[in-house]
Order: C-alpha cells, then sequence, then structure tokens
C-alpha cells in the first residue's frame, strides 16, 4: 500500500478541484488526544474514505479540515492542512467554505423549523458566487433531489431521515464546493435509501467534486472510495487502494464482518470435538 503522499490518480479530475494535504495532524480537546501524527490526501476529483470505529478520531479530523474544531472546545496541536497549495492554518470556517470546502455533519444536521427552501438558501450564503450562481446551485440540487423541490415549503423536521440527509447533503451542494466532506452519510437509514445516498454521492462526484467521506459502512465507503485510510484511536492504522483495504483480512474481519474462514473452521472443529471430550471425560 502507498505513502499517503502517492495516492494520485483516483476518480475524476476535475479541472477546479484542488488536492488536499494533511500533514501530521494532531489535535486534542483539552486534555483528550484524538488524531495524533494523521497524514492524508485527497487528490483533486477523488473520493476518499476514511473508515473506524466510534471514538477513532473520524468526526475530528473532518472538523480540523473545516475549521470548526473551536466550536468544540478542540485544538490543532500540531501539524498542517493544505488545499490547493495553500496553508489553511488560521483560516476562519467561513473562508474555508469560500474556498470551496464544505461539511455536512453527522446527523443529518438541518434546520427542522425552517422550511426546506430556506434550508437550502441557508446553503448558498457563504458562497462567493451572485444570485444567477445560486439559481443555478439551486436548479442542480432539485435535480439531484426532486423531493427537495417537492416539499420545498414544508418545515425540514417533517421530512424522513434520509430525506433530511438528502437535505443536508443538498444545503452543502448549494456553495458548488469543490471538496464536499461527508460525515456518517448513511448512518441509521436502510439499506435503500444508504443506497440511494451511495449512488448521489458518486454522481456528485461526476461532475467534478472530490469527496472526503467518512463512515463507519466500510462496505458502502470502500465501494465509493477509490483510496481509503483506517483510523484507529486517533491514528492512521492502514491505507491504501479501496480495492486492496477492501481484501485485507483486517478490514474484512474488523469492518465488513467478514468472519476468518480458518478461524472459522477451527471453532467449528472444536464443538464438534468438544462433545467427544466431554464424553471421555464424564
Ligand atoms: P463516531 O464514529 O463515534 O462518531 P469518531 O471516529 O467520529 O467517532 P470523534 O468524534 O472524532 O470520533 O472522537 C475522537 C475522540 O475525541 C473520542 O475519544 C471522543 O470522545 C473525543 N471527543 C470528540 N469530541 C469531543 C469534545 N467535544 N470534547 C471532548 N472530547 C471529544
Amino acid at each position: 500500500m502507498g505513502s499517503p503522499t502517492d495516492t494520485g490518480g483516483a476518480g475524476t479530475a476535475a479541472a477546479s478541484a484542488s488536492a488536499l494535504e494533511v500533514r501530521g495532524l494532531s489535535v486534542g480537546y483539552g486534555p483528550v488526544r484524538a488524531l495524533s501524527g494523521v497524514s492524508l490526501d485527497v487528490p483533486a476529483g477523488a473520493v476518499v474514505a476514511v473508515l473506524g470505529g466510534n471514538g477513532a478520531g473520524k468526526s475530528t479530523l473532518l472538523r480540523a479540515i473545516s475549521r470548526t474544531l473551536g466550536y468544540h472546545r478542540g485544538a490543532v496541536t500540531t501539524g498542517s492542512i493544505g488545499y490547493g497549495g495553500r496553508d489553511l492554518g488560521g483560516t476562519s470556517a467561513a473562508r474555508v467554505v469560500a474556498a470551496g470546502i464544505v461539511q455536512v455533519p453527522e446527523g443529518r444536521q438541518v434546520f427542522s423549523r425552517m422550511t426546506v427552501a430556506d434550508n437550502l438558501r441557508a446553503g448558498a450564503l457563504g458562497a462567493s458566487g451572485g444570485r444567477q450562481a445560486t439559481r443555478e446551485a439551486l436548479a442542480r440540487v432539485h435535480e439531484l433531489f426532486p423531493v427537495l423541490a417537492d416539499r420545498a415549503r414544508q418545515h425540514a423536521g417533517l421530512l424522513s431521515g434520509g430525506e433530511q440527509q438528502m437535505l443536508a447533503m443538498g444545503r452543502a451542494l448549494m456553495s458548488a464546493p469543490r471538496l464536499l466532506l461527508l460525515d456518517e452519510p448513511s448512518l441509521g437509514l436502510a439499506p435503500l435509501m444508504a443506497a440511494r445516498i451511495a449512488e448521489t454521492i458518486q454522481h456528485i462526484n461526476s461532475t467534478g467534486t472530490s469527496v472526503l467521506l467518512v463512515e463507519q459502512n466500510a462496505a458502502l465507503a470502500l465501494r465509493l472510495a477509490t483510496t481509503a485510510y483506517v483510523l484507529d484511536v486517533g491514528e492512521v492504522a492502514l491505507h491504501g487502494p479501496a480495492a486492496e483495504l477492501a481484501a485485507s483480512d483486517e478490514v474484512r474481519r474488523r469492518y465488513l464482518g467478514v468472519v476468518d474462514e480458518a478461524a472459522a473452521e477451527d471453532a467449528g472443529r472444536a464443538q464438534t470435538v468438544a462433545p467427544t471430550l466431554s464424553r471421555w471425560t464424564a
């Protein structure tokens, strides 16, 4: 598997996208160390997945990139994050959005008392384009998620979980991002809806937006991504081409729920032998 600096050649190259480079990133929440020396690349136009169990540091990584750690009382202690050759250190969250990086946080955070249309309008607030750009973005979002046009006047809180996820993604797309940071988009969704969201991510990527996808649903993430990283207690434990990771025993066992066949056979043999032993000792 390659180093974090040779993950190029992935996905649909987009002229407008830039590469994201995370180098030696450490993050703490007061005394709690959440990330230690994490390095990661998102080449222009790629879909890159970050896998890991609860508390591995996945959301923290996205917060560091979107410069929203401060809202969670967290801070970068060492390392750097570069986008398109520019160091994002010291940049405000609003300027990160203006630079084209938009995060869709975990948990479908929509403004539930606002209408669907107003939620989408709110997504355009940080955008650098004018009214025409907003109209075009809205047309694209409605094309991608027709239900958001049908339900435009309803309160967002009345939408189903899957529709709220579409709204959260649609709101992020209103500022025409060049890099989308997605935090567990399939969380809590029925398999069909999760598959629908996966297709949409593929479509968004095919139009030139890079995607950094954090997921506990490793099967879905590894299908979408060209490169993947596994975080374990704040450190990169594995990384490489998604297909290679999907084939690795450790990832299959820990994240894909695939039982190690040899171990399963051993366990099966032990079970058939055990009654014999107990008969002998009885
Ligand atoms: P999950 O999949 O459960 O959302 P995660 O991989 O996204 O987990 P993080 O939420 O980034 O993990 O958490 C990484 C570590 O930082 C954990 O030990 C967590 O308890 C801690 N942590 C996260 N947010 C805060 C916070 N606001 N204050 C203190 N500690 C935090």
